[in-house]
């Protein structure tokens, strides 16, 4: 793999950025300095370092984004989109949210170029949990709560039995195994109420990080990573 291409894919710089590092003598392979950025290295085994800092490649990137409102869970669409919130470089790699939110929904989105370990969360017969906190217009009833525990015939599918907690009021937080277009919202116009607010606090084994303010991303740590992909 060229130079460039190397690290850039690890997110560290841009291409036209390490072209000039290299130009300017500050990376090194192998512990010898290379100023062309072409060149290949062996992405298995170099030691590269810029300006002395050993980069280690990673084959694929996990970001965990607290997905703010009024953004769309999609690399393309015409409205801002969940990738505008990271640097560009991150589209040009191939990530691509895990999954989707809605537009007014806000919290926990995984975005990954790993596609076989999206393809695993979000495979239905897997039934990775999705845990929300919803706030409603008017407070859930008991018969509510019931169909909601017991599964929804929502016309086009029947809801999978789905967690409460608690099981009244008009606050809480939801469990479900499934992931349709609206699930959440579905379910509780269902049974005679209406999400007023929705918050992803996990998915899977991930959490939403609360350190992460609304908008902001990090990279998911080594455990993380091994809980998502060693599943
Ligand atoms: N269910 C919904 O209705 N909306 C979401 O964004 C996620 C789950």
């Amino acid at each position: 793999m060229r130079l460039d291409k190397y690290l850039a894919h690890g997110g560290e710089l841009s291409r036209a950025e390490a072209q000039k590092l290299a130009r300017r003598g500050e990376i090194t392979v192998d512990g010898e300095v290379v100023r062309d950025a072409s060149t290949h290295v062996d992405e298995s085994s170099a030691e590269v370092r810029v300006s002395g800092r050993l980069v280690s490649w990673r084959r694929f990137l996990y970001i965990m984004l607290n997905k703010p409102a009024g953004y769309v869970s999609s690399t393309d669409d015409a409205g801002p989109t969940v990738m505008d919130l990271l640097p560009p470089e991150h589209l040009k790699r191939g990530l691509a949210p895990c999954g989707r939110l809605d537009r007014d929904t806000v919290g926990l989105l995984l975005i990954t170029d790993d596609g076989a370990t999206v393809h695993e969360l979000l495979a239905p017969k897997k039934h990775v949990a999705k845990r929300y906190r919803y706030t409603l217009t008017a407070p859930l009833s008991p018969e509510g709560a019931a169909a909601i525990r017991a599964g929804i015939d929502l016309g086009d599918f029947v809801t999978a039995p789905a967690q409460l907690f608690p099981e009244t009021g008009t606050e809480g937080e939801i469990v479900i195994t499934e992931g349709k277009f609206h699930q959440i919202k579905r379910m509780f116009h269902a049974v005679g109420t209406e999400i007023s607010s929705l918050e992803r606090l996990a998915f899977g084994p991930l959490v939403l990080d609360p350190a992460l303010g609304r908008g902001e991303w990090r990279e998911l740590t080594d455990e993380e990573i091994k809980a998502i992909t060693e599943r």
